[in-house]
């Protein structure tokens, strides 16, 4: 009882949080019945959705499922049914029980996926969705589409952004035969009208987190992102981001944080352990420690709206976070710590994806350089728990708190 209060007196819950669990149960009926119908897709997060949306399909992602399976604690069973098929414990832990799950749902959380249709990949995240999506199509016979994004050093080459809308053309023409359909423009600018609204409700909630108190804390975006990146382009997850965006104006009109106690303002970097998310955050948070912003939730922005969508398409899904340079995170990283006003700096380096953590022992030196304020890197996994020294990262915490006190 006592910790319970504890717990109340720490961290204050969202009101929208039942409309965000509708959205996310109307999402899954959605894909169930497009299945049902032959006409499911499913998606790499950072996949132009777009496009099988325009086209009629529906989708599901199988990074945000594996975040269910971490939520649920069950990520070293369902990793490890990827294991017994020769999977090794190396390979990133979303790709594992992911493949793990298609391979025995029964045997995991909600049944698994709906069955796929076709796997669109798109590499802007990393090479390993690509491995994990030929991995599945052997189990369920569901071609594979990859649109190939270059990574970005500085300024993107044109030849790189004209490779980029080929891809994009032949999705189209590989959807078009697949499912014996086209794409209609209207339809096109519809979906992205949508999508940018969503993105712009959604960005407006994350930059009101530089007000003190901040209104959100990690957790709450992190399971407040799921529609943007799931149904982005879906008029009906308006309604949602709009709720959110109300209940935190009105959070900052009454002076409520997501913490009680705001003391410290740090930035979150990377995925986060999905076992531990509300014990972790709200660990901290009884401390007085706020997340006021992260990396990984500001990945979804800007606009799809202009007159030639697909070049907006190449410019957006070029760019994200995980396909640029070393210096680019860099930069990402200090703006957001100057302009949320932050004290410091958590680095998780997530054994499962390389992509994200190669290199964060050398930014996090240049981030402090640059910004003056400490940060610390922690090591574990975002699904796979078995993967996580909880002692070991409240110990660098600790040694944190106290440089910033
Ligand atoms: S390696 Fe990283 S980016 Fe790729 S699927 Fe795994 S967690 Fe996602």
């Amino acid at each position: 009882m006592a910790s319970n209060e504890s717990k109340e007196r720490a961290y204050r819950k969202l009101e929208s949080s039942s409309l965000l669990q509708q959205t996310m149960f109307r999402y899954m009926l959605e894909a169930q019945a497009a299945s049902e119908e032959g006409k499911l897709a499913w998606v790499t997060s950072g996949f132009p959705v777009e496009i099988p949306l325009a086209m009629n399909l529906g989708v599901s992602y199988p990074e945000q499922y594996t975040a269910v399976v971490g939520s649920q604690k069950v990520g070293p069973e369902v990793c490890g049914f990827a294991e017994e098929l020769g999977y090794s414990q190396e390979l990133c832990s979303y790709a594992r029980a992911g493949i793990g799950s298609t391979d025995r749902p029964d045997d995991s959380p909600l049944g698994g996926l709906p069955e796929p249709q076709v796997l669109l990949a798109c590499n802007n995240i990393c090479g390993t969705v690509l491995r994990w999506y030929e991995a599945v199509s052997k189990l369920t016979g569901a071609p594979v589409f990859l649109l190939d994004t270059p990574p970005v050093q500085r300024r993107q080459p044109s030849h790189h952004r004209e490779y980029v809308r080929t891809g994009l053309e032949e999705l189209i023409d590989f959807l078009g035969e697949e499912f014996d359909t086209s794409l209609e423009e209207d339809k096109l600018q519809e979906v992205a009208s949508n999508s940018t609204k969503a993105i712009d409700l959604w960005t407006k909630s994350l930059e009101a987190c530089k007000h003190k108190p901040s209104p959100l804390n990690c957790a709450d975006r992190f399971l407040a992102m799921a529609p943007v990146v799931s149904m982005r382009g879906k008029e009906h997850i308006l309604e949602y981001y709009e709720a959110l965006l109300n209940e935190v104006e009105g959070r900052i009109q009454q002076g409520m944080g997501a913490i009680r106690d705001e003391k410290i303002r740090l930035l979150w970097d990377n995925i986060p352990p999905w076992f531990s998310i509300y014990k972790f955050f709200n660990g901290l948070a009884k401390r007085g420690v706020v997340f006021p912003a992260d990396t990984y939730t500001h990945a979804w922005t800007g606009s799809l709206e202009g007159e030639d969508i697909l070049n907006r398409m190449v410019d957006i899904y070029s760019n994200v976070y995980l396909n640029r340079g070393l210096r680019a995170k860099v930069d990402k990283m200090a703006g957001l710590i100057e302009e949320y006003h932050l004290d410091g700096f958590v680095m998780f380096s997530v054994r499962s994806c390389k992509r994200y953590s190669l290199g964060q022992l050398v930014s996090k030196d240049l981030v402090t350089e640059r910004t003056g304020v400490p940060g610390v890197v922690i090591e574990g996994d975002m699904v796979d728990s078995r993967l996580f020294n909880e002692a070991q990262i409240e110990t660098r915490i600790d040694a944190l708190i106290e440089m910033i006190e």
